[in-house]
């Protein structure tokens, strides 16, 4: 079958013919319809440190996808052939203390999909049934092969209570934009993202953000006070992994504020606890999504109407692949997919 691999230790990434994954009891197989390229794709496209230690070469990558149901194990219940699925990248042990209590997402043995094991940039990927979330049927493909950073978003968006709060999220990528997006749907007073890339700004603005701030030329202080916030924020996103966004964001929360934390920083940081003690603010991490929880809320929030689809804004064959990895590594774009079909 037709799959992209990282077949080199050495950036970029290969097309090639490779095996058609095998099938076990409680196993799915999907026929892979869309992708989409997400930042550890990106990560290990450019075989930075990270991927160096952790992503086995050669294996097929990816794990953001929507595709059909062809086959499955003799012990699968509850899916049917023809089922329209996308499928939670977190392989979850199923008998360590979290997983029993239904805790998937603070398993501590898992693994993931196109980074310790096969991926979904294929025609073909297997994964445990358990895995598959069903899309329903008024939700397009496009935007089904984005629920895994659209998970992240919704996650990290409702940690907390949102309704009538003023926000502050740090980096406007894809899963910041979308967080946007989420927090204005239910309900937020103030929803105000920083990053320092134009596009990405105008896309988050595009998407309901009241405030999409460039901190390398506008002051954050100059925006909350123009918009009237005398205090500081309620609640904190924390989707840029950069040092000194969230050094920043603990120095505008308001007191007793509240902030979750997925962008992932590349070292050890530094940051001002005095800020954290004194106001008496609560830190949340955030570790891809509740299973399946946040996939529930992913699909109600489509249907109640959240408008996700300028965040998709390019889609390449899948022989085109070069260029999608161009352009997601441009910094010009939100989402890129890639069409197997
Ligand atoms: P991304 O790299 O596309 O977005 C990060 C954004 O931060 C970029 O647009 C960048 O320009 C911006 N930025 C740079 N400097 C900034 C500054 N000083 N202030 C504000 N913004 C700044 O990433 P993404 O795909 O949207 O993911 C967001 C983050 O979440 C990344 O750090 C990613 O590694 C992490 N992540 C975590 C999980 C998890 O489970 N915890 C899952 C997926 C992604
Ligand atoms: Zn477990």
């Amino acid at each position: 079958m037709k799959s992209l691999v990282k077949a080199k230790a050495e950036k970029g990434i290969w097309l090639q013919d490779t095996q058609e994954p095998e099938v076990g009891h409680n196993d799915l197989l999907i026929k892979i319809r869309k992708t989409a390229i997400c930042g550890t794709d990106m990560h290990i496209y450019n075989w930075d440190e990270w991927s160096q230690q952790t992503i086995p070469v050669p294996m097929v990558v990816g794990h953001e996808y929507v595709g059909e149901v062809v086959g499955m194990g003799q012990e699968v219940r509850g899916f049917a052939i023809g089922d329209r699925v996308s499928g939670e990248g977190h392989i979850t042990c199923g008998h360590c203390r979290n997983c029993r209590a239904g805790r998937r997402h603070l398993c501590r043995n898992t693994e993931g999909v196109g980074v310790n094991r096969s991926g979904a940039f294929a025609e073909y990927l297997v994964i445990p049934a358990f895995n598959a979330f069903k899309i329903p049927d008024n939700i397009s493909d496009e935007l089904a092969s984005i629920f895994d950073p659209f998970g992240n978003a919704v996650h990290t968006a409702l940690s907390f209570d949102l309704v009538g709060e003023d926000v502050l999220i740090t980096g406007a990528g894809p899963i910041g934009i979308m967080a946007a997006a989420v927090a204005r749907h239910v309900g937020a007073r103030h929803v105000v993202i920083t990053d320092i890339n134009p596009y990405r700004l105008e896309l988050a603005r595009k998407m309901g953000a009241t405030r999409a701030v460039d901190v390398s030329k506008e002051d954050l202080q100059d925006v909350m006070n123009e918009l009237g916030m005398s205090e500081g924020f309620d609640v904190g996103l924390e989707m840029s992994g950069v040092p000194v966004a969230f050094r920043d964001m603990l120095k505008k929360m308001n007191h007793g504020g509240k902030v979750a934390m997925l962008g992932i920083p590349p070292q050890d940081v530094s940051v001002d606890w005095n800020q954290v003690i004194f106001k008496g603010l609560v830190i949340k991490g955030i570790y891809g999504r509740e299973m399946f929880e946040t996939w529930y809320k992913m699909a109600s929030l489509l249907q109640s109407g959240l408008d996700l689809s300028p965040i998709i804004t390019h889609t390449f064959s899948v022989d085109d692949f070069q260029k999608g990895f161009d352009t997601m590594g441009s910094g010009q774009s939100g989402k890129v997919i890639l069409d197997w079909q």
